[in-house]
Parts: C-alpha cells; structure tokens; sequence
C-alpha cells in the first residue's frame, strides 16, 4: 500500500467508491459535502451512484484495465456490497488504500467462514451445520430441524434460503440450489431483529450508533424504528460491545453493520456482517449528528470518526418498487406532496430509472421529538405510499 494509513486526505481529494447503486449514491452526497470528490466504477452506465460522483467508469469489477483507470483518480477506495471479487480489492491495494480489505471481506462474503468467525469471538450465533454435500445434510444434528437452510455464498434480502421442516426436506432444498455450500440453521424464536451499525477508524478508534430495531416483508427490510421501543439497555450494550468486537478481530476498518436476534428469552444472537452501510442505518442520515455515510468517508479519509448521538426517536420506511403500482398495472409516480407535507419527513429517493416490485427505490426518514407523532406521520406515510 502506497498510502499509509496515518495519512489524511485533504477534502478536495478524490475518494472511491466500487459499486454504483443507492449506498454508493449517498456514500458521494456524505463525502461531496465534506468537500471530497468521488470516483464511481460500476458496470452499469447511468447507475445511482455514478451519475453524481465526479468521474464515473464504467466496467466490471474485476475489470484490471477499469480499476487502473480509477487508480488515476483516487489513493482510497471503499465498496458498497460485499460481493466485490476480492482480488479487485488486492489488485487496488497495491497501490491505493482499500477499506474494507480483501481479507475482511473475504471472512463475511461466506456464511461459513461468517459464522465461524463470530463463534471464535465468543459471541453467540444460531446453532448450525456447515454443508457441502448431501451427506453432511445426513449426518446433521436432529436438533436443528426446523431449519433454514442459506447458501453461502451471494444469498440476500432472504434470497437463497429455505425453510425446511425435517432432513428430507433440507436435502431437496440443497439439490434445488444446485449443491453449493451453505449452512443448516435451527430456526431461532425471534422477539425482536435488532442491528447495529458502527464505524472503526485506521486508528483502531471505534463508534456505534443506536440499536435500530427492523422488521422485514417478503425478506426484504420494511423499517427499522430507533429511539421508539423500549430496548433493555444491557442488550443494546452487549450488542454494541459485540459489533465493536467483531470488527476489532477482523482488523476491519471503515463501517459495519452487524444484525442481531433477540430471542423470545432474551438471548442475543449474531446474525450476519455487512462490510458497509447498510439499509438499517438509513435512520442516521436525519436522525443521527453524523450518518453512516459521513462516517464511511471520514474513515477512508482518514479524519476522526463523527458524534453518532442520536437527536431523536426516529422510523425509517424504505420505499419498494411496489408503491409505483398501488392502484394498478400501470405505473404511476407515488404522491410525494402529500408525503412532503409532513413535518419533519426526509424523502430519499436513488434516482433509479424504472420502478419494479421489490426493488428499493428510495426511503423517508420521520424524525420528531414526540415519538407518538413519529408514529401517527409513519402510519400516514405508509398510507399514501401502499
Ligand atoms: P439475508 O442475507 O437475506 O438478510 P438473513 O440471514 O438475515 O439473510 O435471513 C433473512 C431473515 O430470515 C432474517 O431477517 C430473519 O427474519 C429470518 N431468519 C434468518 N435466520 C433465522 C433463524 N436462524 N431463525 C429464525 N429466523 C431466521
Ligand atoms: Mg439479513
């Protein structure tokens, strides 16, 4: 690395970012504010990201002759998703600063190794099996059935994954998924899925934000409520001090999310890693003195790390493809006014061309000191929006 990590980039200097979609696109407004330029490279032309950064390369990621390209631009580069071939980031590495690194990353782009990980922290996760053939599915605890059974490997927002009731169903699931490795979960009594989203500067400095708690539709993040429901402080802490501990063992630095269960008895449980920002962290954005996306580039900057207090209790809604489509086949733009017109509703939408179900679009942070009004402005917002 030809940037050590003690040096600090100037705003003025350009940042960037692997990855063209929403995260990137609000990772270049958090550092454009700050004064910072940004590169984008993403393979597709015109992308969320690309189209308000600086310079915008279109290639794939692993693409030698396009991250060169973004090498005469930037000395720092950091990713919005954790798919990004690792040796991308070993290629940029040996001459930019890369957060996160390959090695990070490498660990939380495979549940096998995600899980392992977390357990070797001493911080609790769903029991599971590892499996790669059929026969480890035959050999595998009774006790975890019922399971879910996840692909290693590019599962997200619940794709990949199978709800089995017994081994014969496991076993039909894995063939279904063509054989890959993945892990057999026992499915967990949930209370409440809980995450949380921190920062971890080059000098091992550390900050978390609040505990959001988010309930999911059809796998996908539906909202995420901070500030609202009454959270046992001692799990919020054990929480943050497990998130703080994860990051510190995988050496990681830059933003991160960590998603949690809490059971029905209150146990806490690991879920998954994000090595980036993450939806669940959205609230932060006007909630929040700093955001998840001012931290993500002070971190590559190499600037001390922002306040993560929270100013007041907060929902987050995030906005499907499906509200495009709420009175008919035809699409048809959401009434935003109406939207606008309550107090203290942030709109955020990703400027992404065509509205599809289930594909995000954009999300609206509701702040208000009176968590009552947070929650009379949620409700109406989910009215105008479905
Ligand atoms: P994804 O990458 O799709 O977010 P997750 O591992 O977070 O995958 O699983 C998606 C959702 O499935 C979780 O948010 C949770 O609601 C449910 N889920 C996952 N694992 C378990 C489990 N062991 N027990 C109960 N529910 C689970
Ligand atoms: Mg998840």
């Amino acid at each position: 690395m030809t940037v050590p990590y003690s040096m600090v980039l100037q705003p003025g200097a350009t940042l960037g970012m692997l990855g063209g979609g929403q995260l990137g696109r609000m990772f270049c407004h958090a550092a454009q504010s700050l004064g910072y330029k940004v590169v984008v490279l993403e393979p597709s032309s015109a992308s969320p990201a690309g189209s308000v950064a600086e310079q915008e390369v279109v290639a794939a990621y692993d693409d030698e002759n396009g991250l060169a390209v973004m090498l005469q631009h930037t000395q720092a580069v950091t990713t919005e998703f954790e798919n990004v071939p690792a040796a991308s980031l070993k290629f940029l590495s040996h001459t930019a600063r890369v957060s996160p690194s390959a090695a990070a990353v490498a660990v939380v782009q495979d549940r096998i190794a995600e899980k392992a990980f977390i357990a070797s922290q001493g911080i609790p996760v769903a029991p599971y099996a590892e499996v790669r053939t059929v026969a480890d599915l035959e050999q595998a605890d009774e006790t975890l059935f019922p399971a879910i059974l996840k692909a290693a490997r590019l599962g997200y927002d619940g794709k990949g994954q199978a709800r089995v009731k017994s081994r014969v169903e496991a076993i039909e699931a894995f063939k279904s998924f063509g054989e890959v490795a993945c892990v057999l979960e026992k499915m967990l009594p949930l209370k409440q899925e809980v995450s949380v989203v921190m920062a971890r500067g080059f000098d091992g400095s550390t900050a978390t934000f609040p505990l959001g708690v988010n309930t999911h539709i059809n796998g996908i993040l539906s909202s995420s409520v901070v500030g609202i429901e009454a959270i046992d402080p001692a799990i919020e802490e054990a929480a943050k001090n497990a998130a703080v501990k994860i990051a510190t063992g995988l050496n990681y630095f830059g933003v991160m999310c960590v998603e949690f269960f809490i059971l029905e008895d209150d146990h806490l449980v690991a879920n998954e890693i994000a090595p980036r920002p993450h939806n669940s962290g959205h609230y932060t954005m006007n909630a929040c003195l700093s955001s998840q996306f001012e931290q993500q580039a002070r971190v590559l900057a190499g600037m001390p790390l922002g306040s993560t207090e929270l100013l007041a209790p907060t929902i987050m809604l995030n906005i499907l493809g499906d509200s495009w489509f709420a009175h008919g086949d035809q699409a048809q733009e959401p009434d935003w006014a109406s939207v606008l017109a309550l107090p203290g509703v942030h709109l955020h939408l990703y400027g992404k061309a065509e509205a599809r179900k289930g594909r995000k679009m954009g999300h609206v942070n509701i702040v208000n000191k009176d968590p009552a009004l947070v929650l009379q402005y949620a409700r109406q917002v989910s009215d105008i929006l479905h």
